[in-house]
C-alpha cells in the first residue's frame, strides 16, 4: 500500500507525493522558549517524531527543520519579569527544550534556526510584501493587508464575512474569532525594552509568523513538503504564514499540512487553574516513566483528541514492562524451533497498512501485540529456539524504529540487587519464607519484580 495523509489544507486524505522522489521536506512550528514544554506541546512534537520516524521506516531521506521562537512577546516579557537580557533568558529554556525531547526519544530535527539569528530573512519577506502593496506601513508597524491577497481563510476555512478588512492587531496571538490584519513587523516602543533591530524597515522587531515563514523558506525551499503542529495553530499562526510566503513569491508554500488534536487532561482542558496544567518533568518527578508517557502520547492516533489521565499513564507503563518482558524472554529463549515467520509477515502486513492510512497508530500497535501474544503462547510451551528468537526480535526493532519505546538506556542489575537474589535463593532452600519475603518485599522498592517459576526465580525490572 502506498501511504495516504489528511491534509489539513484540502480537508481529504491523499496520496504522499514528495517534491523529490525520496527526500522529504518536513518544517515543524518548535517551542517558544520562555517555559518548559507541557504535555500538549510534547503531543504535537511526538506526532511530528511518528511522522518522521514512519516516513524513514518507507525508506525516505527525511530534512526536518524545527525553529525556535526566541523573540516574541511572550518571551520578551517574561524575560523583563527576571530582569535578564533576552537571549540568557530564552537559551535556559532552549536547553530545558532539548534536555526533554531526550527524555522521551524524540528524534532531534536536522536543524534548529532561531528566530533571532534571521532577522534579515524577515525583512526581505515584509519588503517584497510592501513592494507589491499586501503589507502597509502604519505608525506602530508594518502590517499584512488580508483584503489584498485573495486566498486568505483557505486552510482554517474561514468565510469572507469573518475577515475584518482594515482593522489590526499587534499581538502575536489574537482572538479567533476576529480576523484582522496582523503585524509583520513591530516598530520598537517602550515595553520592548533593549530589544530591537536596526534595519531597512525600521527599528524594531518581527511578528511571531513571519519567524516561520521566513526560517521554513529558508531551509527547505518553495515550495516544501509538509508542514505540522498543534492544530490551534491552524489559525492565525499557519494561516498567516501561507499568507505571508504566497503573497511574497506568488507561489505555493506547503504541499501537505498536517495537525495533531488537542490533549485534555483528566477529561478537561489543561489549565494552571484547575491544577491539571503538566509539564513532562512534573509527570517525572511524581515517579513516572518517560517511556510510558512517550507511549501514552503516541497510542492514539493524532487527529483524535487524547485524553491524558494518571489511570492511562499506569497502564501505558504496564504495556511498555510487558514489550520489555517480552524481549527478555527472547533473549532467554532455547526451546525447539516452531516457524514464525507466518506470525511476523502477517504482522508486519498489518502494520504497515495501518500505518499507511493516515499513521492510524492504533491499529499499527494491534498487530504488534497481536505478534507478542502469538509469540508468548509459542514460549511458553518452549517451541522457540535461538534462532527464531532473532528474527522476532529482529521485527520487533523494525516496530520500535517507529515506536520508540523499547530503546533508551540497558538497565543493568546492580551487584547489591544480584547478592538479595542470591540471599532470597539460599532463604528458600532452607525454607525460611519470612526472610525471603522480606527480601523479596525489599527488592520491590527497589523496582524488581520478582517470579518463582519451576528453574527458579526470574526477575525483571519494572520501569520505575
Ligand atoms: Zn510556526
Amino acid at each position: 500500500m502506498a501511504l495516504k495523509l489528511y491534509n489539513t489544507l484540502t480537508r481529504k486524505k491523499e496520496l504522499f507525493k514528495p517534491i523529490k522522489e525520496k527526500t522529504v521536506s518536513l518544517y515543524t512550528c518548535g517551542p517558544t522558549v520562555y517555559n518548559f514544554a507541557h504535555l500538549g506541546n510534547f503531543r504535537a512534537y511526538i506526532f511530528g517524531d511518528i511522522l518522521k520516524r514512519y516516513l524513514e521506516y518507507k525508506g525516505y531521506k527525511v530534512k526536518h527543520v524545527m525553529n525556535l521562537t526566541d523573540v516574541d512577546d511572550k518571551t520578551i516579557s517574561n524575560s523583563q519579569k527576571e530582569g535578564i537580557p533576552l537571549n540568557e533568558f530564552t537559551s535556559r529554556y532552549e536547553k530545558y527544550f532539548f534536555d526533554d525531547i531526550k527524555t522521551l526519544n524524540i528524534k532531534p530535527a536536522g536543524f534548529y534556526p532561531r528566530a533571532t539569528e534571521h532577522i534579515k530573512e524577515m525583512v526581505g519577506i515584509t519588503k517584497k510584501l510592501l513592494r507589491k502593496g499586501i503589507a502597509y506601513k502604519t505608525a506602530d508597524g508594518i502590517y499584512f493587508a488580508i483584503s489584498k491577497f485573495k486566498g486568505y481563510g483557505k486552510l482554517a476555512g474561514l468565510e469572507k464575512a469573518q475577515l475584518k478588512t482594515g482593522a489590526r492587531v499587534s499581538k502575536d496571538e489574537y482572538d479567533k474569532e476576529n480576523v484582522q490584519d496582523f503585524a509583520l513587523w513591530k516598530f520598537w516602543d517602550e515595553k520592548d525594552g533593549d530589544v530591537a533591530w536596526e534595519t531597512e524597515i525600521g527599528r524594531g522587531r518581527p511578528g511571531w509568523h513571519i519567524e516561520c515563514s521566513a526560517m521554513s523558506t529558508k531551509y527547505l525551499g518553495q515550495p516544501f513538503d509538509m508542514h505540522t503542529g498543534g492544530i490551534d495553530l491552524v489559525f492565525p499562526h499557519h494561516e498567516n504564514e501561507i499568507a505571508q510566503s504566497e503573497g511574497a513569491e506568488g507561489k505555493k508554500f506547503v504541499n501537505y499540512w498536517m495537525h495533531c488534536a488537542h490533549l485534555i487532561v483528566e477529561g478537561r482542558k489543561m489549565s494552571k487553574s484547575l491544577r491539571n496544567f503538566y509539564t513532562l518533568r512534573d509527570v517525572i518527578e511524581k515517579g513516572h516513566s518517560a517511556r510510558a508517557v512517550r507511549y501514552l502520547l503516541l497510542s492514539t492516533h493524532y487527529r483524535q483528541q487524547l485524553n491524558f489521565t494518571f489511570e492511562e499513564l499506569e497502564a501505558a507503563t504496564k504495556t511498555v514492562e510487558g514489550i520489555i518482558d517480552f524481549i527478555d524472554r527472547l533473549k532467554e529463549a532455547d526451546g525447539k524451533n516452531h516457524d514464525t515467520s507466518q506470525i511476523i509477515k502477517k504482522a508486519t502486513t498489518e502494520f504497515e497498512n495501518a500505518m499507511d492510512d493516515d499513521l492510524n497508530i492504533s491499529e499499527g500497535l494491534a498487530s504488534v501485540f497481536w505478534l507478542i501474544k502469538e509469540c508468548n503462547k509459542l514460549l511458553a510451551e518452549s517451541k522457540i529456539g535461538k534462532q527464531e528468537a532473532k528474527k522476532i526480535m529482529a521485527a520487533m526493532r523494525r516496530f520500535d524504529k517507529v515506536m520508540g519505546v523499547m530503546e533508551g538506556k540497558e538497565e543493568k542489575i546492580g551487584s547489591e540487587i544480584e547478592e538479595l537474589i542470591r540471599e532470597r535463593e539460599e532463604a528458600r532452600k532452607r525454607k525460611d519464607w519470612k526472610e525471603a519475603d522480606r527480601i523479596r518485599d525489599l527488592l520491590k522498592q527497589k523496582n524488581i519484580i520478582l517470579e518463582d517459576t519451576g528453574k527458579g526465580a526470574r526477575w525483571r525490572k519494572t520501569l520505575r
